[in-house]
């Protein structure tokens, strides 16, 4: 299907950032081209950039109908990453472009650092801290321990399920909603399934791990949001466009909402500056599935899905 010598392109700026991806990449590829300046594509430069390439591997690139019908040599997409929003998989289909991609390979990084980001937030470090670098010494209000707290985790795939996996041991209820989950493992699970309003109103903490599809952009939007506790906090590291923003914002400066963490955001990497200066969030630019150990995983999954394609 392709040869070590077709054209390859890498729009990944981590994986064209990594040496050791790069020195794997080079013993099967002779003919590489990397995203070195570390630009964020729009529609035209990304053609500009494959335009004559049999091979690509890619990241959260739009790889829209527009985008693939201007791509005439193209044979296969292999996805650095997990999610497959923004790329059209039917069209590829119909174009006969085969497409390589790994389910849950950096879910152990994501289900960590929401970990992390629940505990921040719910301990009230994120406020603190801000408060401390504008020289106050300030005291906490409502502090608790993931023991003492209703986590609802939204999305109960690779990465939900191993973060309940980590509350379980920190001894916090938890809630899930995921309507495609089956009733037979809902039975093993220690964890409660909730409709999603209810899970809603009864969490301190709602974190997000869903795709994003037509089923879930905005699906938190002011009418859930108004539902949540008003000491509660919502995390999204899943997929920015799920969470309204412009509902979060809201509810953080009225405080219906004690704080938001997000680790994605709407137009990426285009932040609200208004939302990111609040002094209850706390956000990080779409770094959770990118730990070091995650990034050689990603990257050794892309290769290969390349490498099985080669015509021997
Ligand atoms: P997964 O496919 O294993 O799990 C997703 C779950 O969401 C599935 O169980 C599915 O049934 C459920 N779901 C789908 N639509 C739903 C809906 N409308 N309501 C409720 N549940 C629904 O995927 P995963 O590996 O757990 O990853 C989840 C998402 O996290 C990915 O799609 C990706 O967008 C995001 N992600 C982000 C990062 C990051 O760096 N921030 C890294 C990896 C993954």
């Amino acid at each position: 299907m392709i040869t070590r010598d077709s054209k390859l392109a890498v729009t990944s700026r981590t994986f064209s950032r990594s040496k050791e991806l790069k020195d794997l990449l080079r013993k099967e590829f002779n003919n590489i081209k990397y995203n070195e300046d570390g630009i964020h594509f729009d529609d035209q430069n990304l053609i500009t950039f494959l335009d004559d390439c049999e091979a690509a591997i890619v990241s959260g690139e739009k790889l829209s109908k527009e985008v693939i019908k201007k791509l005439p040599h193209l044979k296969i997409v292999s996805k650095f990453g997990v999610g497959l929003d923004g790329i059209d998989v039917d069209f590829l289909k119909e174009k006969g472009i085969k497409l390589s991609w790994k389910s849950g390979v950096n879910a152990n990084s994501v289900a960590e650092l929401t970990l992390c980001y629940l505990i921040l937030m719910l301990r009230e470090a994120q406020q603190l801290n801000r408060d401390l670098n504008a020289g106050h010494w300030s005291k906490v209000n409502n502090s608790r321990d993931l023991s003492e707290v209703t986590i609802g985790i939204i999305g109960f795939g690779q990465i939900g399920k191993t973060l309940a996996t980590y509350l379980e041991y920190h001894k916090s209820r938890i809630l899930a909603y995921d309507p495609f989950i089956k009733d037979d493992m809902k039975l093993e699970s220690k964890v409660e399934f909730h409709e999603l309003d209810s899970l809603l109103r009864q969490s301190d903490a709602v974190t997000l791990h869903v795709p994003l599809s037509d089923s879930t952009v905005e699906m938190i939007g002011d009418r859930e949001i108004k539902l949540m506790k008003k000491n509660s906090v919502l995390l999204n590291l899943s997929r920015g466009g799920i969470v309204s923003e412009q509902a979060v914002y809201k509810a953080l400066k009225t405080e219906h909402i004690a704080g938001a963490a997000f680790d994605v955001f709407e137009d990426e990497p285009n932040i609200n500056p208004k939302l990111v200066q609040l002094k209850n969030f706390f956000g990080t630019p779409h770094i959770a599935g990118t730990s070091k150990n995650s990034i050689h995983k990603l990257g050794l999954a892309a290769i290969n899905g390349l490498v099985e394609s080669i015509d021997m």
